[in-house]
């Protein structure tokens, strides 16, 4: 895995070695052992598509967020929300200690966008007063950036460009989720803080040039 550290990557440069890991993972898994019987072998081929073929298909595709995404996309978009056993697992991490997971990411060969199951659960929910404003605004905040790594546009492969997007029309992408005007408001700063976290953390999500929206104080007369 990358040494370096990751917020939610579009996994480029990286995709294609990533994508190569993740082949190379599901090839381990059905292959015998060498001298094995046929038997032996042919057991162990169907216990490893048993054991592979469930956890395959066990993320969800919820048709609001794949809505959201293609508004900003401007195509179709595939959003899958793993369950949390198959983000753990999911081979494009590695194993090594002090991998770092990231919020979200956007396979940029198949093209589809996967994002963490809590930021899935805070996207699908921005207007639920029962999950925590952080969570509802960072869900908004990763579906909107990786919508616009799936865009068809000059910059979609650049992080500083795509976050500028993502958090200047985050207030946009959370009213396209469901919440009022005054809610996404409400929600701004805390994308926001998300948002500077990402800049001052990982140089590479960093847009001099990016202007802000800004939060309005929502405090009458
Ligand atoms: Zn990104």
């Amino acid at each position: 895995m990358d040494k370096r550290p990751t917020i939610h990557p579009a996994r480029e440069p990286g995709g294609q070695a990533a994508d190569r890991r993740y082949r190379r993972v599901l090839r381990r898994s059905w292959r015998p052992s060498v001298g094995m019987r046929h038997a032996a072998a042919l057991a162990l081929v169907l216990a490893a598509v048993l054991l592979t073929a469930p956890r395959a298909a066990a993320y969800d595709r919820p048709a609001l967020l794949e809505k959201v995404a293609a508004t900003f996309a401007l195509r179709s978009a595939d959003v899958r929300c793993p369950t949390t056993e198959e983000w753990v697992d999911d081979p494009i991490w590695g194993t090594g200690p002090g991998v770092s997971r990231a919020w979200g990411y956007t396979e940029m060969i198949h093209e589809y966008i996967v994002m963490h199951p809590a930021l899935c659960a805070g996207a699908m929910a921005v207007s639920d007063p029962g999950l925590p404003l952080w969570q509802r605004a960072v869900g908004t905040l990763v579906l909107v950036h990786e919508a616009y790594h799936l865009r068809h546009w000059a910059s979609r492969r650049s992080e500083a460009k795509v976050e500028c997007q993502a958090i200047r029309h985050f207030t946009a992408g959370a009213q396209l989720l469901g919440a009022s005007p005054e809610l996404a408001n409400e929600l701004l700063p805390f994308a926001l803080a998300a948002h500077q976290r990402m800049v001052t953390l990982f140089r590479e999500y960093r847009d001099p040039g990016c202007k802000l929206p800004l939060w309005r104080l929502p405090m009458t007369p």
